[in-house]
């Protein structure tokens, strides 16, 4: 009995002081900031907003925009691609901020606070070319594939009756299947579905989310509970908007897929 309490009392001690179980110390993330670096978590597999160049690198919206905010606060910045449903529990361990194209919501805001929003977006339901599917109730009982985590994710699982959802780690993979008939429709934001659109030209269509009548969604950065990087943050977001580089950002890398 004595040597069970002995384990329970190690395993919530180590719950406790979580990350000083783990590699890295606590705030592991931000003893870095104070040598003049602020390290990103992403999830580079969003285009427009994230994706990995030609070299390997991640880019994209923001991936700039990140950067052009660093470069307001002072810090020199560098990115960590991880998967999307994993961020929210780095921010603040493994990383100082995330910039994913990442929706405010309530319960992700129980663990992050988010910066002022900096992109109203929508999800959008993309579908093969010739399908019938047009409005909410078509949606019912179908086969629906989306991003593990994503709103698209709470989309299917919450409000479409009888949905079969398929959960995929990158969105592309869900298109993936669209294509070949694995699914009949996927779920993703605005942006990357008309890039997907695009990109399978002829094969697949996306259906605005008006149709649908999803709710407008407000794209934001998360930080760590309570980080003083928070009103910087908002500050350096202000001061891209007012100089005009938040707009040419926008015009660079998401006005042709609006
Ligand atoms: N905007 C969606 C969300 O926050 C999807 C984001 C993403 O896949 N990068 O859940």
């Amino acid at each position: 009995m004595k040597k069970v309490i002995a384990l329970v009392l190690a395993a919530v001690l180590c719950a406790a002081a979580l990350t000083a179980c783990g590699d890295k110390p606590a705030g592991g993330a931000s003893a870095t900031l104070e040598e003049g670096k602020l390290i990103v978590g992403t999830n580079a597999a969003f285009p427009p907003f994230e994706y990995l160049g030609d070299d390997g690198a991640p880019e994209g919206f923001d991936i700039a925009l990140i950067k052009a905010i660093g470069e307001k606060m002072g810090l020199e910045v560098e990115i960590q691609d991880m998967e999307f449903n994993a961020l929210v529990a780095a921010v603040g361990s493994k990383v100082d901020v995330a910039i994913a194209g990442m929706t405010v919501d309530e319960e992700r805001a129980q663990s992050v606070d988010f910066s002022n929003s900096y992109y109203e977006a929508l999800q959008y339901v993309v579908v093969s070319a010739d399908s019938e599917i047009a409005t909410m109730a078509d949606l019912a009982g179908k086969t629906i594939g989306v991003q593990l985590g994503t709103t698209g994710d709470f989309i299917a699982t919450d409000d479409v009756e009888n949905a079969q959802v398929s959960r995929y780690d990158k969105m592309v993979d869900a298109v993936n299947d669209l294509v070949n008939g694995r699914v009949e429709a996927v779920i993703i934001d605005k942006n990357p579905a008309l890039v997907f659109e695009s990109n399978f030209a002829g094969q697949i269509k996306a259906l605005d989310g008006v149709q649908f009548e999803f709710e407008k969604e407000y794209y934001a950065i998360a930080l760590p509970k309570g980080s003083e990087l928070l009103t910087q943050v908002n500050d350096a977001l202000a001061k891209l908007k007012e100089d005009g580089t938040f707009d040419a950002l926008v015009a660079e890398y998401i006005e042709e897929t609006k």
